[in-house]
Parts: structure tokens; C-alpha cells; sequence
């Protein structure tokens, strides 16, 4: 298709999902820009009262209606790794974390003989909002514990641990390694880091067989002496492979198409009250340095001037916007 006729057919896919579009969006102020940045939320608990490393249900619930207004959509982490980013035209992909494995997070509650999803946990307001807006998606990674001192170990209902696993695994979470125990993997010889990061796994996989961790955070956003200690090892007959090393801070992302896009050193944003602000206003205020989907998984769209900045991936085209 040429430049012009590109242009023609962008301008009228916009115009005929203009309806299910946010404001800015609609008025024509987001233009695709697949090399913009994603945002990575960090949480840890959820629950009472609000604080420092707690965002309360409502708070939470707040913050997802936020997302959605503001036309964020829900990607899954191992996607975003992939390049395989399939929201709508227009908007913009968002990824959820959430470390510690703190009860808040996922909790089950005995319903007519059935366990469900505690309304006020994570979990449960996830899936309730996803309800309401099918488009926001559905996808979030929790970085557990499996070896931590309760209330952190898997959630701390230890005769749910194994069903919240193969919860998450089966309904579009992921599960990432956490260490065993929240080891500040700075401290501690390869010895120590690849038992912590093999046996974390190994603990997983015997809730969830074969099930494949790709990502790890980690602790406190400590690295190890030597960074490929954290991104494979070995401890027995237990292996792993990270594809992606999560930090604690650092901001939003750089796009998974951009050359600089570094999955060993993926910067996230913690969401408290104040960063999260500071970050949804930010990118109110610089709309062209935000991820922006053309809505076509096999064609990348870049600003103009800007198709040296993006890396090749097979399977899809880089294009240059009209
Ligand atoms: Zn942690």
C-alpha cells in the first residue's frame, strides 16, 4: 500500500473505532507510535490501610478505571518480551506485576461449594473489571515466594497454594521467580543464587508441572555479583532460563521494538499514589513518547525519521507513519 493510501485507511480505522476510544485518542491526538513506552506497574500489597507498599482494594479499583480511560490496555509480560502486542488501534499497552505474594493479592473464598477468586483481592477485581470492560484484557505476573515466612508464602493459604497456581497458569496470569525467600541476590556466591532461583522454581513447578518461569524481579532490584548468574543456572536436576530481569524502579519502559529495549534491565514503576500520577500525567503531557498501537501485531509502526531507532523482528514489518 502507498504512503498516501496508508494514511487514508489509518485515518478511517480510527474514525470507525472512534466509539470504543478515549478522548484523546478520538480527537486524533494519539497517533500509532510502536516505538513509544510502556509502562510496567509494580505492586505489593493490596489491602488496609493504604501506605508505602499498599494500595487499598478501591484504590486499586481506582486505578484500573484510570488505565482504562486513559486507553491502557492490559498485555501480558511474556508478550510484551515477544513483540507480540495485539491491542486495539490507538491505545496503549500496560503491564501489571506484582511481587511478595502477599495474601491481598489472591485470596479464594468458598462460594456454594466452589472456590472463587475474594472480590476485594487482586485478583478478584481484576477479573470483576475485565467483567465491565472485556477490552481492558486480562493478564498480570506474580512474583512469588515459595519458600518465604507466612503471610508471603504463596499467598498464605497453604492448603490453596497448589489451586492458586494452577489458577493463574490456566486463566492468562503468569507466575515469575522471586527468589525462595526474598534473598538479596547482591549478598550471595553463584552457589547461593542459583539454588535460591533453581529451588524457587523447582517449588513452583511441583504445584504447576512443566510450567515454564521466563521472568524473574528481582529483590529489592538487587543484581548479583554477575548478571548472567541471575539469567541461567543450574542447582541438580533443576535448570532455568530467564528471559527478562525485572528491576524496582526506573520509569516506563522503552518499547520491545526500540534497539534500546533491554530485557535483562526492564525499569518499572511502582504504583503508589504519587508515581503513578506523576507517570499518567507525564504521558498526558508528552503523548509522542507514548506507545501507541497501529493495531496490526505484523506491522510496527515508527514516527517519521525514526525507523534506524527500531529493531528487526521476524515476523513483522517496520513501517515508517505516514
Ligand atoms: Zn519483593
Amino acid at each position: 500500500m502507498s504512503r498516501h493510501l496508508r494514511a487514508i485507511a489509518l485515518a478511517a480505522a480510527v474514525q470507525a473505532t472512534a466509539a470504543f476510544l478515549p478522548a484523546a485518542v478520538s480527537a486524533g491526538s494519539l497517533q500509532p507510535n510502536e516505538l513509544g513506552r510502556v509502562m510496567i506497574l509494580e505492586y505489593h500489597k493490596v489491602d488496609q490501610p493504604e501506605g508505602r507498599w499498599t494500595r487499598t482494594p478501591a484504590n486499586f479499583r481506582g486505578d484500573l478505571e484510570r488505565l482504562w480511560e486513559r486507553g491502557y490496555r492490559l498485555v501480558a509480560l511474556n508478550d510484551l518480551l515477544d513483540g507480540r502486542i495485539t491491542v486495539l488501534l490507538g491505545t496503549t499497552p500496560i503491564v501489571l506485576t506484582f511481587d511478595d505474594s502477599s495474601p491481598g493479592q489472591f485470596r479464594l473464598i468458598e462460594q456454594d461449594g466452589n472456590w472463587v477468586p475474594d472480590p476485594d483481592c487482586a485478583v478478584g477485581i481484576l477479573e470483576a473489571f475485565e467483567r465491565r470492560h472485556p477490552e481492558f484484557g486480562r493478564a498480570a505476573t506474580f512474583f512469588v515466594l515459595p519458600g518465604a515466612d507466612p503471610p508471603n508464602r504463596l499467598f498464605n493459604q497453604k492448603d490453596l497454594a497448589g489451586r492458586k497456581l494452577q489458577y493463574l497458569a490456566a486463566h492468562g496470569y503468569e507466575i515469575g521467580n522471586h527468589t525462595l525467600w526474598h534473598a538479596n541476590l547482591a549478598k550471595y556466591p553463584a552457589s547461593v543464587v542459583s539454588r535460591q532461583l533453581a529451588t524457587a522454581q523447582e517449588w513452583i513447578q511441583r504445584h504447576v508441572p512443566g510450567y515454564r518461569i521466563r521472568t524473574l524481579a528481582l529483590p529489592m532490584g538487587a543484581y548479583p555479583q554477575d548478571i548472567r548468574w541471575a539469567i541461567e543456572g543450574a542447582e541438580g536436576q533443576a535448570a532455568y532460563h530467564h528471559d527478562a530481569v525485572l528491576m524496582v524502579a526506573g520509569g516506563a519502559a522503552p518499547s520491545p521494538h526500540a534497539r534500546v529495549f533491554d530485557p535483562y534491565h526492564l525499569p518499572r514503576i511502582q504504583a503508589l499514589e504519587s508515581e503513578l500520577s506523576h507517570w499518567l500525567g507525564y504521558f498526558e503531557r508528552n503523548p509522542q513518547e507514548r506507545y501507541v498501537s497501529d493495531g496490526d501485531p505484523s506491522v510496527i509502526t515508527v514516527p517519521p525519521g525514526t525507523l534506524d531507532k527500531a529493531r528487526r523482528s521476524p515476523g513483522a514489518k517496520v513501517v515508517e507513519r505516514p
